[in-house]
């Protein structure tokens, strides 16, 4: 029988290509294709802020095997999504591939897949490309739009969650500027020019600033048939202020920038319905457009298999001190995907951010580790560093712990923190040169409309028409 190491037939003369054929071998590397099955296993759901925090420092533990399961093959940076949906930025410079942030790390594995369904008598876990078994298992699938029940609102308006949205948006929004040049009547080119936002939270406020930058530093440049497009934008709100969760300074400065950039601030008014190219407002009135904006609310994703009672407000999942889901020793859930009221400065919860996302998982990597050792674990508590908001190009409020500063200072502290956190080198000096470019021209290039969807559609048609036409020959 051969086997890989019977290559004794091939001494003498090839023996320098036995030579050639070991030294790439290099068994440390070899090692991370079999991983030991004496390892702790966990499973990751959702490589958000809180999934890699905690898995970047749980992998330092060679104890554990950790498997990271998201339905994307990347990494990315919500702050910085509205960039994307206006232009300003790449998508490749607030996202990171997992494999490359994975290489060379020996009990890492990456699942591509969606969450189905948690078996936790089983300890598995169901995805759309295969069941994984745990021995703890982590949920950190975050949030998605709530629509409030309104279906039309859901069907035809255009979310900003993730990065398809945000390209998908920023296509919408190139392709109406174009269809204005060309429209016939005064309506059409109104309807096509008008984007609604609803929600003036910081998602709404910097959106609308950088719409609002758009028509003022690009449009009149490149679009000379649309001099008024700053003009056509609408921010909504259901509240009496903009930024409701910020200080007033906050509230105050986004209303006094936004509105000198001709944004159309409405408050006091929800929206109730999207129909036939027309948004409804609760007042009666209503605002012809093809572009509704929903940055309105979000509910937690949902985890089939869970019951009822580990499931609380906004669908979020119901956590101890520890972020253990309730009725459970071995399913944890982090950051905007769980509820947790046992902190004694946020016994309603805390806010759905970022930085409460990436301290659970820091958290949750030691807790993890004292399971290992025995011992005792830490309670979670709240690290609030304050929250900030751009409003314009240039100009941000930022509410610190003990006082609130707003312009081009909170602008550029907003720069580095954002910067920062970005994963990887490259992500940095792409995003830190796109802003360099873009503040000394005030012309990124970026405005290209690419619609892969679009083009298989018209594979798809084309197809349909060449065998139509073999048929007929
Ligand atoms: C447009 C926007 C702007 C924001 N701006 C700020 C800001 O300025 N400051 C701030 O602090 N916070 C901001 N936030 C909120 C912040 O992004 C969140 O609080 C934070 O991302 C929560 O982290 P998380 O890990 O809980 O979830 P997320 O970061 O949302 O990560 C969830 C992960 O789960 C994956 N996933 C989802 N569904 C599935 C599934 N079925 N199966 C497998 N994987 C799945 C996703 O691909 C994603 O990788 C913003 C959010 C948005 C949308």
């Amino acid at each position: 029988m051969s086997s890989w190491c019977d290559l004794s037939y091939l001494i003498n003369d090839q023996s320098i290509f036995i030579v050639i054929l070991f030294i790439p071998i290099n068994p440390e590397k070899n090692k991370r294709s079999v991983m030991a099955n004496n390892l702790i296993k966990v499973v990751v759901v959702g490589g958000g802020f809180a999934g890699i925090n905690l898995i970047k420092s749980l992998a330092k533990d060679k104890r554990f095997q950790i498997i990271l399961v998201d339905k994307n093959n990347y990494h990315f940076f919500p702050p910085l999504l509205y960039q994307v949906s206006t232009a300003f930025i790449e998508p490749s410079s607030i996202s990171y591939p997992f494999r490359r942030l994975f290489q060379e790390k020996e009990n890492l594995r990456f699942h591509m897949g969606s969450l189905l369904k948690v078996n936790h008598q089983e300890n598995t876990i169901e995805t759309d490309t295969g069941v994984l078994s745990y021995d703890y298992l982590v949920l950190g699938l975050g949030t998605e739009s709530n629509f409030f029940g309104m279906q039309n609102v859901k069907e035809k308006s255009w979310p900003m969650k993730t990065i398809d949205e945000a390209l998908n948006l920023r296509n919408t929004i190139l392709i109406n500027m174009e269809k204005a040049v060309r429209a016939e009547t005064i309506e059409e080119r109104e309807r096509l020019l008008n984007i609604v936002i609803a929600g003036g939270g910081p998602t709404g406020v910097e959106l609308a600033g950088m719409l609002a930058e758009l028509g003022a530093n690009i449009a009149r440049k490149e679009y000379p048939e649309i001099p008024d497009y700053g003009t056509h934008i609408y921010l909504v709100d259901a509240g009496p202020v903009l930024l409701s969760p910020m200080s007033k300074t906050a509230q105050n400065e986004a209303t006094k920038v936004l509105s000198n950039l001709g944004v159309k601030i409405i408050l006091n008014v929800a929206v109730k319905d999207y129909v036939d190219g027309k948004v409804m407002m609760a007042d009666g009135n209503t605002i012809e457009t093809c572009t509704l904006i929903w940055a309105s609310g979000v509910i937690a994703r949902e985890v089939p298999g869970l019951p009822a009672e580990s499931i609380g407000r906004g669908r979020r999942i119901l956590v101890d001190e520890y972020n253990r889901v309730q009725n459970f020793n071995n399913v944890f859930a982090l950051g905007d995907q769980c509820l947790q009221t046992t902190d004694p400065k946020f016994p309603n919860g805390h806010p759905q951010v970022a930085q409460v996302a990436i301290q659970q998982g820091e958290l949750l990597a030691k807790n993890l580790k004292k399971i290992a050792d025995k011992g005792d674990l830490k309670p979670f508590s709240y690290n609030d560093k304050g929250s900030m908001a751009i409003i314009s190009k240039y100009n941000a409020v930022a509410d610190l712990p003990k006082f609130s500063i707003k312009g081009f200072v909170a602008w550029f502290i907003w720069l580095f923190i954002h910067v920062i956190p970005l994963i990887g080198f490259r992500s940095k000096v792409e995003l830190a040169f796109s802003w360099f470019f873009s503040f000394i021209t005030n012309d990124p290039t970026l405005r290209l409309i690419i619609r892969p969807e679009a083009n298989k559609q018209l594979r798809v048609q084309r197809q349909g028409e060449s065998s139509t036409s073999q048929e007929r020959a």
